[in-house]
């Protein structure tokens, strides 16, 4: 204990402390390099206003953004037998999963709801990248049936949001048994003849490229984003050619008929009201006619008292 411990050392950590509340406000583009006011980027939905770039974006955000007043209701997922195989690498499986937990506040990678799209009755299923990387385990396979079933039994179409690293590894084989699994779930709805439209976000790759991601009726995908099954580092390391400029990034894949569209985040919405009206048979939406996002507040069936038969 001297002058330094007790009286330097604390000044110093207030002074970097007291620095580090206003770093929390703004966020650096990765892209661009620009800072950017919290609020305004919220507000863009993670879309750097500068330079259009796609960052990342959490499904409840995205599912605030996307159902009529921002109302939703969560799909209940069953949960599977927690770590299987007792795996453990630098860390054990469970205190991973914790960790991920604690760090979104989410129960696991996806999040299934239902709700109304431009009053277009839908169920939407978002992969969640910041947890675990979005890895597909069974919780995530159970989320894509579950959200299929939902799907079937109320006759909507399901809008499903990727964003994954692939398999999750802790799974070992269960994981890759998400794959034939989640297949089978698509063709469930293809078979109720209910729309299955896929929105490919920054990165989707590995076992969810090859599975449930890639079988929609119509494939979009965000700007820029990243979709492939093997990685271009792995592949450039594989075959020793240099990659083309662009590879395996959305824009890309538009050019190679692997997509049908790439649409910005902030006309997302519109174009799905369009296509899920579309392919439900139903009129086209009318501009101005619709309610907004997360603006509108729920209208409640107000109770009338007075009309209420006295007994
Ligand atoms: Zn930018």
């Amino acid at each position: 204990m001297n002058w330094i411990t007790n009286y330097v050392r604390p000044r110093i950590n207030s002074i970097f402390s007291r620095r580090e509340i206003p770093e929390n406000l703004w966020t650096k583009c990765d892209e661009c390099g620009t800072m950017l006011f919290h609020r305004e980027l919220s507000d863009n939905l993670n879309v750097c206003t500068n330079c259009s770039h796609h960052m990342g974006i959490t499904p409840r955000a995205r599912f605030a953004a996307l159902f009529d007043g921002g109302i939703f209701s969560e799909v209940d997922v069953p949960v599977p037998t927690p770590d299987p195989l007792h795996f453990r690498d630098q860390k054990k499986y469970p205190d991973r999963l914790r960790a991920a937990q604690k760090l979104t506040g989410e129960k696991e990678a996806m999040l299934v709801a239902t709700g109304e799209m431009g009053r277009t009755p839908v169920v939407a299923a978002a992969q969640d990248f910041s947890f675990m990387a979005g890895s597909m385990g069974m919780y995530v396979g159970n989320a894509i049936i579950a959200a299929a079933e939902t799907a079937v039994k109320l006759k909507r179409p399901l809008i499903l949001f990727s964003a994954a690293g692939g398999a999750r590894m802790q799974e070992g084989i269960l994981s890759l048994m998400q794959m034939p699994r989640t297949t089978v779930a698509v063709q469930m709805l293809k078979e109720a003849g209910l729309p299955y439209i896929v929105v490919l976000t920054h990165p989707t790759t590995g076992g969810v490229t090859a599975s449930y991601a890639m079988l929609g009726d119509v494939q979009i995908a965000e700007p820029g984003a990243l979709i492939c099954f093997a990685g271009p580092r792995v592949i450039e390391q594989t075959i020793r050619e240099k990659l083309p400029e662009g590879f395996q990034r959305a824009e890309y894949l538009l050019d190679h008929g692997m997509l049908d569209r790439v649409t910005p985040r902030t006309q997302m919405r519109d174009e799905l009201i369009t296509i899920t009206r579309m392919l439900m048979g139903l009129p086209p939406a009318i501009k101005g006619d619709l309610p907004a996002p997360a603006a509108a507040e729920p209208v409640k069936a107000e109770a009338k008292p007075k009309d209420a038969p006295k007994k």
